[in-house]
């Protein structure tokens, strides 16, 4: 019967493609890339040359009766994004979703992922965190996001571009205060680096060396400090007041 494999790939160095992903890129039927360009040069590293179809996130609905009927015909198709994980701010979802709707057989093959590769080497909290994926392109659209987790107490994790990191570094500032964040910048390749502290700081460090502006990021920030037991959010409190109020 068909699957579908779920490939993660490298987010930078290519010794973190598993032996078992490298296996079934050169076994499958067809891998179903995100940019089969950029996917052809990990496919040429690995001496491979499989049949490749794009899925990105304009064509990713129609693909899927496309895909559905190769699987029915009993293919073996991987799903690959340019980096990391599929599904995971990448395409993929749709299909996914779509596939096991129809009784599928869809089966993960883990690897990189560059949320779960920051988390690992920041030291900040990993017990509970929450991925927000990227944050709004728009300022006012950012910070309402920024300002919807002011209370939250897990970790908070973003994905963050270069043309966007002191904008965002900004708003974490103004939207959750005094907080420590640390900047995971070029995981897994040569310049990888970790800068670490209120976002104020780095703000001054990205100023300083332009460098450090460079390149892709994950963004984590510390969760709120655990309310006391009997303290009220300012959430609450406002419903109480406007409570009492109306009494
Ligand atoms: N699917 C990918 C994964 O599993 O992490 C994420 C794809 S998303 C389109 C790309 C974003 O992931 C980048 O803008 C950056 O925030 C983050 N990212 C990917 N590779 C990275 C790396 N080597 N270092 C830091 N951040 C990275």
């Amino acid at each position: 019967a068909g699957v579908l494999y779920v490939v993660a790939t490298p987010i930078g160095n290519l010794e973190d493609l598993s032996p078992r992903a490298a296996r079934l890129l050169g076994e499958v039927d067809l891998v179903a890339a995100e940019d089969t360009r950029h996917t052809a040069r990990l496919l040429r590293h690995l001496g491979i040359a499989p049949p490749m179809l794009s899925l990105h996130e304009h064509n990713e609905a129609a693909r899927v009766a496309q895909l559905d009927a190769r699987l029915a015909a009993g293919e073996r198709v991987a799903l690959v994004s340019d980096a990391g994980t599929p599904l995971i701010s990448d395409p993929g979802f749709v299909l996914v979703r779509e596939l096991r709707q129809r009784g599928r057989r869809v089966v993960p093959v883990p690897g990189p992922c560059a949320l779960v590769t920051a988390l690992s080497a920041a030291g900040l909290p990993t017990d509970r965190f929450v991925f927000q994926g990227f944050l709004p392109a728009k300022g006012g659209a950012r910070r309402g996001r920024l300002e919807a987790l002011a209370e939250r107490e897990e970790t908070l994790v973003f994905y963050e571009s270069p043309h966007r990191i002191r904008d965002t570094l900004a708003d974490i500032a103004g939207s959750l205060g005094e907080r420590r964040v640390v900047l995971a910048r070029e995981l897994t390749k040569t310049y990888e680096t970790f800068l670490d502290g209120s976002a104020e700081t780095l703000m001054g460090r990205l100023a300083e060396d332009p460098d450090q502006a460079r390149g892709e990021f994950v963004v984590m920030v510390a969760g709120a400090p655990p309310r006391e037991a009997g303290e009220a959010s300012a959430v609450e409190a406002d419903t109480l007041l406007i409570a009492l109020l109306t009494e």
